[in-house]
């Protein structure tokens, strides 16, 4: 599973990003987590972040790889 910090780079590399179930990722966070949650682009606040920890759309895996594979090409 993705970290939290991978979770916020997949979603600024994500075409289809949707924050519009905010108040529902973050419901059980503190306020200040939530705060800091809400600024940042994030799956955690994506309409297909599933309660899983899941992707509807599976695309984490496909998002970290192309990321991974930037990371090596500037290597
Ligand atoms: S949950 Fe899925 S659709 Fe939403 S930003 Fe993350 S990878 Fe993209």
């Amino acid at each position: 599973m993705a970290s939290k910090e991978q979770l916020r780079k997949i979603a600024l590399y994500c075409n289809e990003y949707d924050p519009s179930r905010n108040n529902l990722a973050s419901s059980t966070l503190t306020s200040s987590a939530r705060a800091y949650e809400d600024k940042y682009e994030n799956c955690l606040n994506c309409i297909h972040y599933t309660k899983e920890g899941k992707c509807d759309l599976n695309l984490i895996d496909p998002i970290l790889s192309s990321m991974a594979m930037e990371l090596n090409l500037k290597s």
